[in-house]
């Protein structure tokens, strides 16, 4: 569908959601702080408001992207935001989204908060994850990649986003973790990587199976229990250490697999370490 649409800050970022709504056929509104740099969109087509509250006034929903959520309430402080429809991508935590919803809503406007697990480049490709949270949209932002409705708490959207920046900095460090291993034996990173990639993939695997022992809060040690698992954490750290390679992160691993089984939960199996991430 090609429904009108407006974004509101035209940075590095909201300059590729203008560029793919306008790709995509939606009439699109833009506006910036600093107006020049709306002249290449305005040249493919786009309008530009000349302030917000006209930009505000275009119809249709308004995309928010800007530096971040102080940027935001700074800038809409002023405007009429009654009857508007607001998804704010700006990056940000889930406390600020769910303030900054209670904040909009009590100025008559729908507000969506969001979070974009993508790069510019990829913005307007399948590729490019958009997630949301709040009331569930009527209008389709499919013009931007792959969106995701997550709930109707304005918090989800920001939750999601940090979860999976955990994982994915979580599998980047185990790797870099492994390539200084493996370097010291004359072994290169495009070597180990395709023998990683296969590691990750099958744990990767085991994800949906140990969600239901989170889930139902029993871990029997069907595949391996924990206190076999820690000791192959203590050759990690060994070799480690031996190797002259940094040791913090096995040590981390080791030491929060070593308080759960202090904590009597050596029997079960990995997943019951959730206790130690819930309750540092
Ligand atoms: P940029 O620094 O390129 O752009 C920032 C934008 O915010 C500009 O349009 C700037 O206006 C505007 N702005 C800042 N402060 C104010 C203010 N007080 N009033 C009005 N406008 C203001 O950042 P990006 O476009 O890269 O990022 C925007 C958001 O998107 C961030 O929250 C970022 O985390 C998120 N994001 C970005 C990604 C990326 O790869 N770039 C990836 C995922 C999320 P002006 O041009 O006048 O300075």
């Amino acid at each position: 569908t090609t429904a009108p649409v407006t974004v509101l800050g035209l940075g590095l970022m909201g300059t590729a959601l203008a560029r793919a709504f306008l790709a995509a056929g939606h009439p699109t509104t833009v506006w910036n702080r600093t107006a020049t740099k709306a002249e290449s969109l305005v040249a493919d087509g786009a309008r530009l408001a000349p302030t917000v509250g006209d930009a505000l006034e275009a119809g249709g929903v308004t995309i928010v992207c800007l530096t971040d959520y102080p940027a935001v309430l700074d800038l809409l402080d002023d405007a009429a935001l009654e009857g508007a429809t607001l998804v704010n991508l700006t990056s940000g935590d889930s406390a600020q989204a769910r303030e900054t919803a209670a904040w909009a809503e009590k100025r008559g406007a729908r507000y969506l908060d969001g979070a974009i697990m993508a790069i510019p480049s990829s913005i307007g490709t399948a590729e490019a994850v958009i997630l949301l949270s709040g009331p569930r949209p009527d209008f389709d932002l499919g013009a931007l990649g792959t969106v995701s409705h997550l709930g109707e708490d304005p918090g989800l959207a920001s939750l999601y986003d940090v979860a999976g920046l955990t994982m994915m900095w979580s599998v980047l460090n185990a790797w870099l973790q492994g390539t200084a291993m493996l370097k010291t034996a004359g072994v290169d990173a495009a070597t180990y990587a395709p023998f990683a990639q296969q590691i990750a993939a099958g744990v990767a695997g085991w994800l949906p199976g140990y969600a239901e022992q989170v889930d139902k809060g029993a871990f029997p040690a069907e595949v391996s229990a924990l206190e076999t698992d820690a000791r192959a954490m203590a050759h990690m750290v060994e070799e480690s250490e031996a190797l002259g390679v940094n040791a913090e992160l096995p040590k981390l691993i080791k030491a929060m697999a070593d308080r759960a089984i202090a904590a009597g939960h050596g029997g079960e199996q990995y997943p019951v370490l959730i206790r130690e991430f819930e309750r540092p």
